[in-house]
């Protein structure tokens, strides 16, 4: 079939910071580089981020980046590869500097040097005092990051595909990545980009849950194509419940706000974080602060009518402080929880917040597969970065601020190790008609209409699925009744129809294509968790409370050929620093 056909040298499918960072590296090298947005470009979820991006700069207290890489190993409860953890730990202070080159407009002291909060899991000297690690640009420093990336890319001239949807990357018969077939949601227009190199960087799927602080666009889509083109997706089962959401809402109020010394209440107005974790308290990991409020609900001590949620107190910091630096929160929950945060608590609970699993990189972004007879492999020309990789910089729980310093490193690092590959690799290959067909085939079958079950329904139905058999506490009976019941979800999606309007708009055969995503993304998670007989991080198992290293200490992997899974060693030895033991995790 004869399709429209743009060549770049680079295609980058995502215009979140991961993707915008990898895009600024390509094209101020002079590289002709693509990047596709569902989208426009600065709508992209980066911009929601508040809290901020770590880097030891030790602004407010003493600081190491030694010290940011162990409590980063701690915090992934011992599952992140710590080579690509002293990797990045070691980069941030000099990639903070560079993103205040670009223009944002970093929260300062009086001294004018950058100002830094506490975050959740960190520590000074190995375990010891709190650290203030988190550089901010007041609550809203991913909106300050995206659009800063955006400017360079426009002053790079950085092609931009804004609003066009990726429907499936196109592969040749050994598995190389020659490019995608994406639409033009405008105007329902099939498009081929033809590239020599490729990066995914589409974000997470927080959408799979009901209650998530993701926006509608984080439905998983590049995971879901690396395992449509053979590429197993990793640790999958460990999904990040952020302790405060808004109840009710899911809407994130970001954990800068215990930073800034704010903390939470059971129904007794008791500080129960005193009790879960005496040292750190309400700035224990996020795991470990997730589980503790969902205690306190589970045995009777919850706030409200219901009790069904816990109170987040801000009102003794004071009204200069609460409107100088968590202006943003104060506006979230004046509006979605109607309490005014200067002089009311804010009522929470825990809410699906960040994919910790993905695609498996190495730490130059290139997307890794299992050999039978050795190590992993890159696949030449193919890479991953941000929250649709895992690298593994978050291992079983990501610290709060490390995201923006993920997809700013490794973004930049996979644009480096891009330009090397087109320096050897000069030429198109040339697309197989049958991948083009493939992926055709995708979307025109969503040109099908009748009265069967909607998209709506069916999307609705995983969300609550996944909510309640693939939550903050899980079994094995739990999960495995969840697996059962995506599968069924996924059947009846096969039979799915939009409905018979004289016009279907492209947003219905978008967000048909979209939920084919998500049920791929569920499913790996539904069944990686399902397999793992152990708590870790975010995998917390009511049935096998501790962690079991002699039998998990591995990653997962999950095929969608099967729904297989298989195991790798996690990678102990960091770069040049000694490693980190695994070692009970207390806060
Ligand atoms: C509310 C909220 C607050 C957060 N706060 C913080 C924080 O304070 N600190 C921190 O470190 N982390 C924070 N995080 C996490 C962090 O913001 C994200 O993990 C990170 O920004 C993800 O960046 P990304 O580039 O990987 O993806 P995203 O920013 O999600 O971008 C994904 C891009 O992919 C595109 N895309 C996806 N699928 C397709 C497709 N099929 N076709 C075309 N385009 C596609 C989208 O259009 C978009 O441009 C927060 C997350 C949330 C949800």
């Amino acid at each position: 079939m004869a399709i429209s056909t743009r060549r770049f040298d680079c295609l980058v499918i995502g215009a979140g910071g991961g993707g915008l960072r990898s895009a600024l590296q390509l094209a101020q090298a002079d590289a002709h580089v693509a990047v596709v947005s569902k989208v426009f470009p600065t709508r992209s979820h980066t911009v929601a981020a508040q809290g901020g991006m770590n880097a030891a700069l030790g602004n407010v207290l003493p600081d190491n980046w030694h010290w940011h890489m162990y409590d980063t190993i701690k915090g992934s409860d011992y599952l992140g590869d710590q080579d690509a953890i002293e990797y990045m730990c070691r980069a941030a202070s000099r990639l903070v500097v560079e993103l205040e080159h670009f223009g944002v407009p970093f929260t300062r002291l009086e001294n004018g040097r950058i100002y830094q909060r506490a975050f959740g899991g960190q520590s000074q000297n190995f375990g010891g005092e709190q650290a203030a690690r988190t550089c901010a640009a007041a609550d809203r420093t991913g909106h300050a990051i995206l659009h800063s990336l955006y400017q360079q890319n426009l002053k790079a001239r950085t092609h931009f595909f804004d609003e066009f949807f990726v429907v499936d990357l196109v592969t040749d018969d050994e598995g190389s990545v020659l490019g995608a077939v994406v639409i033009d949601i405008e105007t329902g227009e099939p498009l081929l980009i033809e590239a020599k190199t490729t990066l995914l960087a589409t974000g997470g799927a927080g959408r799979m849950f009901r209650t998530t602080t993701n926006a509608m666009i984080n439905t998983g889509d590049g995971m879901a194509m690396a395992l449509r083109s053979g590429v197993p997706i990793q640790d999958m089962e460990f999904f990040q419940f952020h302790p405060t959401g808004i109840a009710g809402a899911g809407i994130l109020i970001s954990e800068g706000v215990r930073g800034e010394g704010g903390y939470l209440v059971n129904s007794d107005g008791e500080r129960f974080m005193e009790r879960y974790a005496p040292t750190a308290r309400d700035l224990a990991s996020r795991d470990v602060v997730s589980r503790a409020i969902a205690t306190e609900i589970r045995e009777g001590r919850g706030c409200g009518p219901r009790k069904d949620y816990a109170l987040l107190k801000v009102d003794h910091l004071g009204a200069d402080i609460v409107k100088q630096r968590l202006p943003g929160i104060r506006e979230l929950a004046r509006r979605f929880a109607g309490v005014d945060p200067i002089s009311e608590p804010i009522p929470v609970y825990p809410t699906a917040h960040y994919t910790m699993g993905g695609i498996p990189t190495n730490r130059h972004g290139q997307v890794v597969v299992p050999v039978a007879t050795g190590p992993e492999e890159a696949i030449p020309g193919f890479y991953a970065v941000g929250e649709c990789a895992c690298v593994s910089v978050h291992g079983a729980n990501r610290l709060g601020g490390n995201s923006l310093l993920d997809i700013v490193v490794f973004g930049r690092a996979a644009g480096n190790h891009m330009l090397e590959y087109l320096n050897e690799n000069r030429y198109h290959r040339g697309v197989p008609e049958a991948a083009i067909e493939r992926a055709l085939a995708r979307l025109h079958r969503w040109d099908r209409k009748g009265d069967g079950e909607s998209v709506d329904e069916l999307k609705e139905a995983l969300a609550k699925t996944m909510e309640d058999y693939c939550g903050v506490f899980r079994t094995q009976a739990v999960l495995d009744e969840g697996v059962d019941r995506v599968l069924a979800l996924e059947a009846r999606l096969q039979d799915a129809t939009l409905k018979d309007h004289s016009k279907v708009f492209n947003t219905a055969r978008i967000e048909a294509l979209e939920l084919e995503n998500l049920m791929d993304v569920a499913l790996a998670t539904v069944v990686s968790a399902a397999a793992r007989t152990e708590s870790r991080g975010a995998h917390s198992r009511l049935d096998y409370p501790e962690r079991d290293d002699n039998n998990w200490l591995k990653h997962t992997l999950y095929s969608k050929s099967g729904r297989q899974l298989d195991y790798k060693p996690v990678r102990l030895k960091p770069l040049s620093v000694d490693s980190f033991k695994p070692k009970p995790r207390v806060y």
